[in-house]
């Protein structure tokens, strides 16, 4: 058995990875026990919004919507190379759902609720004129456009991870705990490694249960209250079509049966369009996209574009469920979205913090207010301090991408325009590690397929935990939209014949 740590955290997603780095960034000694790759579960199948949440406003849930708002250049400062901005535009037409005066409002709160410095403010388009029409049918006369963020989902999660192994924490993947008790103030924790069945005894004076929708699941099976219900899972599945529009703004359509439905450039050449809304009963882990959600995602969209999206055009579809908190609400659509920090424990017993419900966009305030009842419970160490910092890779300014393309172009004058682009997008200033003394194109080794190479896998596996072909290719890029079935096998051939202590 290792030595007691102060903190034990399950779940690798972006809440339970958040907490784990700001955590060991405040001097708590800490382990994190993920039971497949970072980012399997809800974390990389989200929207992929740094958002304040429009239509969280309708459900009066100003709070959570403040607290996102102001997160937005909060983390676009942090990771400017896998958070950017981004326009919504959102037409409107006269008899909808919404009326005009209604979105004003909404937008208004919007720019005014807090912490919006750099993001441009709201703006009324002419949709007769202006180009973000174009692609669209001649339904509208007018269309608002508004600001928020977009963000590498998976990539946040494992950076968070990285940036937490680097101040000293231990970071597990493919790490599933089995059990947890406590006695006498300290939980031992049992895991077994997925990889070689291994188990393994840990200990620690506090638990974390950030396992996101399988939180109930470890509550019911590792300490076994077998009546466990606190979360209402909510499936959300997107498509991906080849490009349906030109320029980098985004579409926000509000459909007749008051849902809405996002339309987005993605991966450069692709574009995205989500999500649904449906609870979900059924394991997380077997969580895939219905005929009836695909055809509605593919219908709903159809009504706005002059091209309709068929079926046909699909080249990927992902699915994840929201494990929200169960306020009782009704409808999907209407279950709160804020997150619920609980603790539980006697005096003189170890104690836990279960974390239900989150945002991406709140996964810092969350930890921050996870750290505060940590703090309570095991006595303080540090203060916050994620505020101001940068996650690996990210430490140039908000406006510097360009600047570090150009600089990377000109240390590896061999890298395609597109290739540059790309890797800094990913790797930030960390792209200059992952090419090292490279001086020409082929020293970066064998060719996957796109532009990915065996540099690049290399250093996902040293760097970052990548094990598999599917964590390469659909967690740390999305290089499994561009590769072939044929590449897709000799990627994963090359990974598994790489020893085992290589990949961590
Ligand atoms: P997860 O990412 O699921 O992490 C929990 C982890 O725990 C998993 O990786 C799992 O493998 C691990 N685990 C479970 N049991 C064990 C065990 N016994 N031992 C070890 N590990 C275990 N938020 C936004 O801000 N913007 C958006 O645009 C957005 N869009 C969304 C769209 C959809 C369709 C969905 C579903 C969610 C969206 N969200 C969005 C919300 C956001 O994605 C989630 O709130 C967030 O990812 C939850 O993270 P998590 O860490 O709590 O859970």
């Amino acid at each position: 058995m290792s030595r007691i740590n102060d903190i034990f955290v399950i779940g690798g997603g972006i809440n339970g990875c958040g907490i784990a780095r700001d955590a060991v960034g405040r001097g708590y000694t800490v382990a994190l026990a993920e039971m497949n790759d970072f980012a399997s579960g809800t974390s990389s199948g989200a929207t992929k919004l740094i958002h304040g949440g429009l239509r969280y406003l309708e459900h009066y849930e100003f709070r959570l919507v403040r607290e996102s708002l102001m997160e937005r250049e909060i983390l676009w400062a942090m990771a400017p190379h896998i958070i950017w901005p981004l326009r919504f535009v959102l037409p409107y037409h006269k008899g909808g759902i919404r009326p005009a005066w209604m979105i004003r409002l909404g937008l208004f709160l919007y720019d005014h609720l807090g912490g919006r410095k750099l993001l441009p403010p709201t703006a009324v388009l002419n949709m007769r004129t202006d180009p973000a029409a174009k692609p669209l049918k001649a339904l509208f006369s007018k269309a608002f456009e508004y600001s928020d963020g977009w963000v590498d989902d998976a990539r946040m999660v494992v950076l968070n991870a990285r940036d937490a192994a680097d101040k000293g924490a231990l970071i597990m993947p493919r790490t599933r705990v089995v059990s947890a008790r406590q006695e006498n103030g300290v939980w031992t924790i049992e895991t077994i490694n997925t990889v070689t069945g291994k188990s393994e005894r840990h200990q620690a004076r506090m638990l974390i249960n950030a396992a996101g929708p399988w939180v109930d699941h470890v509550i019911r099976s590792a300490f076994g209250q077998n009546e466990a219900r606190h979360v209402r899972l909510v499936q959300g599945s997107h498509i991906i079509v080849r490009k349906k529009f030109e320029g980098p703004r985004a579409y926000f359509f509000q459909n007749p049966d008051n849902r809405i439905i996002f339309a987005i450039p993605y991966e450069t050449d692709f574009t995205l369009i989500g999500t649904t809304d449906r609870d979900y009963t059924a394991d997380p882990k077997d969580v895939k996209i219905s005929e009836e959600e695909t055809l509605y995602l593919c219908n709903a969209a159809s009504e706005y574009f002059k091209e309709p999206v068929k079926p046909d055009d699909i080249v990927w579809t992902y699915s994840a469920v929201r494990p929200l908190f169960d306020d009782g609400a009704s409808k999907a659509q209407e279950a709160t979205r804020d997150y619920v920090l609980k603790i539980e424990g006697k005096q003189g017993e170890a104690p836990l913090l279960n974390v239900f419900g989150g945002k991406l966009t709140t996964y810092r305030r969350l930890s921050e207010h996870a750290l505060e009842k940590i703090g309570e419970a095991i006595g303080v160490k540090g203060r916050p301090w994620t505020a101001g910092s940068h996650l690996p890779g990210g430490d140039f300014p908000v406006q510097g991408y360009e600047g570090v393309v150009g600089k990377l172009k000109s240390r590896y004058p061999f890298l395609t325009e597109p290739h540059a682009r790309r890797l800094v997008r990913r790797y930030g200033t960390k792209a200059a590690t992952l090419l090292g003394n490279a001086q020409k194109t082929e020293d970066l080794g064998r060719l996957f397929g796109s532009d990915l190479y065996e540099a690049e896998v290399r250093y996902l596996i040293k760097h970052e935990w990548a094990r598999h072909a599917e964590d390469v290719l659909w967690r740390r890029t999305k290089d499994g939209l561009r590769l072939s079935k044929e590449q897709v096998r000799s990627l994963e051939e090359y990974m598994a014949a790489i020893p085992a202590q290589m990949a961590g």
